[in-house]
């Protein structure tokens, strides 16, 4: 039986993303070719490639914006360093906010490059709100910020007005909320949360960016993104097997109303949810209310010995991967654009349930 999955990533696709996608396996486009053989330079694949390119511009309102969108791979991590090899000169300095795992993970990668400026951290409260009051130095090369912090929860609700181009790592939240996307320079995010499976990372680059703010060095090919753009994001072999999924995963969420009906639909969910832990008395909320994300809902037991009867109650009900991420424990509900509002109910029910069981001993 197909089960809920509540699990951060990879994680759930719509489930005729994964009928489409295991057809084509078989038989892809009545080529009598499985899409797993056949060349990227083929007419047919060329045709993927550029229209899932093309969508992910269209549904991001960037289409003639003077953006480019590529397939890349090595996950978002590779970003990380992408980042700074490209855009932060010698003599200059790269600012990042301090908001979790993945953003210090950037903020590593770019430390072997420059002069690297934390604007702010959320560190010292174990990541569960978002810095606001910071300020970006005007002389930086580009701010660095991820939207949606996948482990603790925490989404960023206002973005800075800033001269200084921003890069923002929105993995966990692309597609499911209305922003201006025109006010960002360069936006990356790993397939595996919310477009498609783990294997290639979607980068959405303003041309004008590497135009203007190259950094002075001398870039490896792969990590040129320049390169990347000049080769139609078919520099070497792209991961075609997750470019095609994510291509169907994007053709889903235009044939269902885009990003606006998608953020209805994450809203209502999310609130569901949220109302829940707020009224249930066993559990408490992990991150700070006005921070709190729409994509991933993390939440603990308020009495530990409760884990176990929790655990086999949830688990008995067909749920998966609502455990934590390893370096936070407690529970974590990705809540991702596939997820279905029933499956969120049944979460609920769980939990509504559970506290009955609790409270009646
Ligand atoms: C998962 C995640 C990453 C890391 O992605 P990889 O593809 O494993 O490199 C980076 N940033 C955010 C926000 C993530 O959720």
């Amino acid at each position: 039986m197909k089960k809920h999955n509540f699990s951060s990533g990879p994680s759930i696709l719509p489930q005729e993303v994964f009928e489409k996608a295991s057809q084509a396996i078989i038989n892809f486009n009545d080529t009598g070719l499985s899409v797993l053989e056949i060349s990227h330079r083929s007419d047919e694949f060329v045709a993927v490639i550029e229209e899932a390119r093309s969508l992910a511009l269209e549904l991001l309102d960037l289409e003639n914006k003077g953006y480019k969108a590529l397939f890349l791979s090595g996950g978002a991590s590779m970003e990380f360093l992408r980042v700074p090899y490209n855009l932060l000169k010698k003599n200059s300095k790269a600012a990042y906010l301090d908001t979790g795992k993945w953003a210090a993970g950037a903020i590593k990668e770019a430390k072997a490059f420059g002069d690297t400026v934390i604007v702010a951290s959320s560190k010292d409260d174990n990541y569960n709100y978002m810095p606001k009051d910071y300020t970006i130095p005007t002389d930086a090369s580009y701010f660095h910020c991820t939207s949606n912090n996948t482990i603790y929860g925490t989404q960023m609700q206002e973005f800075p007005e800033t001269i200084v181009p921003i890069v923002c790592d929105m993995s966990s939240d692309i597609f499911s909320r209305q922003l201006d996307f025109s006010k960002f320079d360069l936006i990356y995010a790993g397939a595996q949360k919310n477009i498609g499976p783990a294997g290639t990372t979607l980068v959405v680059i303003k041309e004008e960016l590497l135009d203007n703010n190259h950094s002075d060095r001398i870039i490896p090919g792969i990590l040129d993104y320049s390169a990347h753009i000049s080769k139609e994001s078919m520099y070497n072999t792209p991961p075609v097997f997750a470019i095609y999924t994510t291509l169907l995963t994007l053709q889903w969420l235009k044939a269902n109303g885009g990003i606006t009906v998608m953020e209805e639909r994450n809203n209502t969910k999310a609130a569901l949810l949220y109302n829940e832990i707020d009224r249930n008395s066993l559990f408490i909320g992990t991150a700070k209310i006005e921070d709190r994300s729409k994509m991933n809902v993390t939440f603990v037991l308020k009495n530990k010995l409760h884990k176990d009867s929790f655990d086999s109650m949830w688990k008995a009900a067909n749920i998966n991967g609502l455990n934590g991420h390893r370096t936070v424990g407690g529970y974590r509900a990705a809540i991702y654009n596939a997820m279905p509002i029933e499956s969120v109910q049944i979460l609920v029910n769980v939990m509504q349930e559970f506290e009955k069981t609790i409270t009646s001993k």
